[in-house]
């Protein structure tokens, strides 16, 4: 995968433990377990109730694969009212067996590292519906949704539903993201959640259509905007605390170009550069307090800032370069590799260095390797910090920037630096 990697030298007394990529059969005890969790989850977090509407899912059998969109960890135990009847398995990302490996083995999670190639995901797939006969549940967007949008999914998804010919369900949130938005998924606003499965393809369409064609019945289904559909359906979110934590995602002022300048807090997004506000809406809409207004959609200001990062790397000004703090995840326990530093641009992609255990290490990611960029938002597991990780086969390098709200501006210089490679190789 284009890596370049002088290792990460660990000391002989650190056990490193890597689930198992062959997931097993889901553990009937765990699945109802969770099951109940789910129920009084639903109590406590969503406070107005969830339902789930099921299209031509009628005498549907499994085996089959359900996508589904991934709001907050809330979609996963809704995945199993939705599911209650049959046996499913997970593609889990490694993180998301951190301090909880065994309950996620007994619910018959496959391990997978993020955004790096792995064909044993091939045999997982394979394993599930064709050994189990069960169903196959998986988040292509490998990612909570940054702003209730969808995000980058790999046509290698539609490649993976061909060859398995089974039929294929979609499954997407709504409120969910709209409840806890992943920029500050700790205070929950109190949102309807609605959810619906449907069967979007039949194992004999997915036997004639070509992959090309496959993907696009993913891309249509799997499209959601969540600020549009809390608009369509006069939803109010009246927590006096609806902009806390915006500035993580809307991080550049469309006034003064400011970046990392803005503070969400209350009801409002300021820009500390400029003194511009603007006042987030009941219906999450963005209305500036004095004179025009540049985006009042949120997910139309998010898409802007990428549009300005793509500028950056065609006219050559983009370079990150900073001072961070490295834990690197070569299993399922962090390990605290402390400072370094991370350059990223177009000609290199990433770059992690370091010097843990009496060696230097080095790390890259090139632009060609990566389509996108893993980002947390406070994350519990590393001191509630903004973060971002670069992975190679082997193990992740999560990066703690010193300098603020520059985790999207990242995602987005990744995936566009990807774009632009492919769309010019000799780069
Ligand atoms: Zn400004």
């Amino acid at each position: 995968m284009n890596e370049i990697k002088d290792y990460v030298v660990y000391p002989d007394n650190i056990e490193i433990y890597t689930p198992p990529t062959m997931p097993a059969k889901q553990d009937k005890f765990y699945k109802n377990l969770v099951y109940v969790a789910s129920a009084v989850v639903s109590k406590v977090c969503i406070r107005m109730g969830s339902k789930i509407e099921k299209i031509n899912m009628d005498g549907l059998k499994p085996p089959y694969i359900v996508l589904s969109n991934h709001t907050q960890f809330v979609d996963f135990l809704v995945s199993f009212r939705a599911l209650r009847k049959y046996n499913f398995n997970n593609i889990a990302t490694l993180d998301g067996f951190v301090g909880m490996a065994k309950i996620m083995e007994k619910l018959g999670c496959a391990c997978h590292r993020k955004f790096t190639t792995d064909i044993s995901l091939v045999r997982a797939v394979h394993k599930v519906l064709h050994e189990y006969g069960d169903i196959l549940y998986m988040y292509p967007e490998a990612r909570y949704t940054n702003v209730g949008t969808t995000t980058l999914i790999p046509d290698v998804v539609a490649k993976l539903v061909k060859k398995n010919k089974v039929p294929l369900v979609v499954m997407i949130h709504h409120g969910s993201y709209l409840n806890a938005p992943f920029w500050d998924f700790r205070q929950y606003r109190k949102v309807p959640f609605r959810s619906t499965m449907k069967q979007v393809l039949t194992a004999e369409q997915v036997q004639e259509m070509s992959v090309e064609e496959i993907n696009e019945v993913i891309h249509r289904e799997m499209a959601y905007d969540d600020y549009k559909w809390q608009k369509e359906n006069n939803i109010k979110i009246t927590e006096d605390f609806r902009a806390d934590g915006l500035n993580k995602v809307l991080y550049k002022c469309p006034h003064c170009m400011a970046e990392g300048q803005t503070v969400g807090k209350g009801i409002h997004l300021t820009c500390e550069a400029c003194g511009r506000k603007w006042e987030m809406t009941e219906l999450g809409e963005m209305k500036a307090v004095t004179g025009e207004t540049e985006f009042s959609h949120i997910p139309d200001w998010y898409e802007w800032e990428r549009e300005c990062v793509r500028k950056e790397l065609l006219d050559g000004t983009y370079k990150y370069e900073d001072d961070v703090h490295i834990h690197s995840l070569p299993g399922i326990e962090f390990i605290d590799l402390g400072k370094g530093k991370v350059t990223h641009d177009l000609e290199n992609g990433f770059i992690v260095s370091g010097h843990y255990n009496g060696h230097d290490f080095r790390v890259q990611r090139t632009t060609k390797s990566l389509y996108t960029l893993h980002t947390e938002f406070l994350y519990k597991k590393l001191g509630k910090s903004d973060n971002f990780d670069v992975s190679v086969k082997d193990d992740s390098f999560y990066c703690i920037p010193t300098k603020k709200d520059v985790v999207q501006k990242l995602m987005f210089a990744t995936e566009e630096a990807y774009k632009i490679y492919n769309e010019n190789p000799s780069k």
